[in-house]
């Protein structure tokens, strides 16, 4: 039996940075730098080069599809020839047959005729857009530069053009809310892309949004309101089939280190306190309804889930156990299940993405 949320297949992605390259400007929430921990924008050819084929050697490029990935500025507010030079590289490694295709983020103001004209002859397989908020105000506030109505555009234009689409949302954005996140989310699901990520706003030192903070003129989320907005998003998504890729920052170096994220809900496992979440409520809706004269329960879910149902530290079974004066709480792996499938006792199987707080 499988659960509704649709497995993407995962390419195997080399990874390059260019931080901020091709930016107009700086959005406020944003220093690549301190994300990705490389300080140079735009590092020369044969440094790329080499970095590709070191990635080659790693195991993960037996998977079925290897794409190189531009990440980390505005690839096509590159200048036309900077932008053919990084497909050209790109293109020696599908030429020796070692990649398939190129994908690569870009904002989605940058997508028009004449730079996807650039594109041609090239194997650019999937573009991801930085779409961040359908609210126009949360856009201005955010310095962004652009509006919903772009991102409407660019959608469509990269359809027409048979790309596969990425849309990344941020949440806690300025003047953004949780029914502003959610109606952001409902505006990317008509835009029907093929998979999300999803971004809570981090207060990252250098950034516009530390001076905002600092003259009490910005308020990030709390962790758990953060992970409360997402897993209504990734029901949402997930409900309408849309793949979430990524939840929260990659954790690195230079993220964890101190005085990088000045405020704001980081965790290094916040893709997991979401999904531990999503089945601490449909386990505490299915005790709900069993009526308080349970001491022991039994909860079965797919084995990869097993980890997400204890929660960090087992924080949902102790929750639990103290919300219902539970002596003991037996889990079994149970490989027939979905991935988002949970059973308490001898009930039939329910969904995580079903129930109370669904979007
Ligand atoms: S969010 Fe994108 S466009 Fe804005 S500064 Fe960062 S990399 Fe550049």
């Amino acid at each position: 039996m499988s659960g509704p949320h649709p497995k993407p297949t995962i390419p195997f992605i080399i990874p390059i940075f260019l931080p901020h390259t091709g930016c107009p400007h700086r959005c406020v929430f944003c220093d690549q730098a301190a994300i990705t921990g490389q300080a140079r924008p735009l590092p020369p050819i044969d440094q790329i080069r080499h970095d590709i084929r070191q990635f080659l050697t790693y195991p993960g490029n037996l998977r079925d599809t290897v794409q190189i990935s531009f990440y980390g500025g505005n690839f096509l507010g590159l200048p036309e020839k900077t932008v053919r030079r990084l497909l050209d590289l790109a293109t020696e490694f599908i030429a020796a047959d070692r990649v398939h295709s190129i994908r690569f983020s870009t904002r989605p103001d940058t997508i028009d005729s004449r730079r996807l004209d650039w594109l041609s002859g090239y194997q650019v397989a999937t573009i991801e857009i930085g779409a961040q908020s359908m609210d126009d105000n949360v856009l201005l506030e955010s310095n962004r530069g652009h509006r919903a109505a772009d991102t409407k555009k660019a959608m469509a234009r990269l359809k027409r053009g048979g790309y596969e689409t990425g849309l990344q949302m941020m949440i806690g954005l300025p003047g953004d809310n949780a029914a502003g996140a959610l109606e952001t989310g409902r505006q990317i699901v008509a835009l029907a892309p093929d998979f999300v990520r999803i971004y809570p706003a981090l207060v990252l030192a250098g950034s516009a949004l530390a001076d905002l903070l600092a003259a009490g003129n910005y308020r990030p989320l709390a962790l758990d309101s953060a992970v409360d907005v997402t897993a209504r998003l990734f029901k949402l998504f997930a409900n309408n089939r849309i793949p979430v890729i990524r939840m929260g920052l990659q954790s690195s170096a230079a993220l964890d280190r101190n005085h990088t994220v000045l405020a704001g809900p980081y965790h290094p496992a916040f893709g997991q306190l979401v999904m531990s979440k999503l089945f601490f409520d449909s386990v505490r809706h299915e005790l709900d309804a069993l009526g308080p004269a349970q001491r022991s329960i039994s909860i079965a879910v797919h084995p990869r889930s097993v980890s997400n149902l204890r929660g960090q530290k087992n924080s949902n079974l102790t929750a639990l156990k103290s919300l219902f004066s539970l002596d003991t709480i037996k889990i079994t792996a149970q490989p027939d299940l979905g991935e988002t499938e949970v059973v308490v006792n001898t009930g039939a199987p329910v969904s995580i993405l079903n129930g109370a707080g669904s979007p």
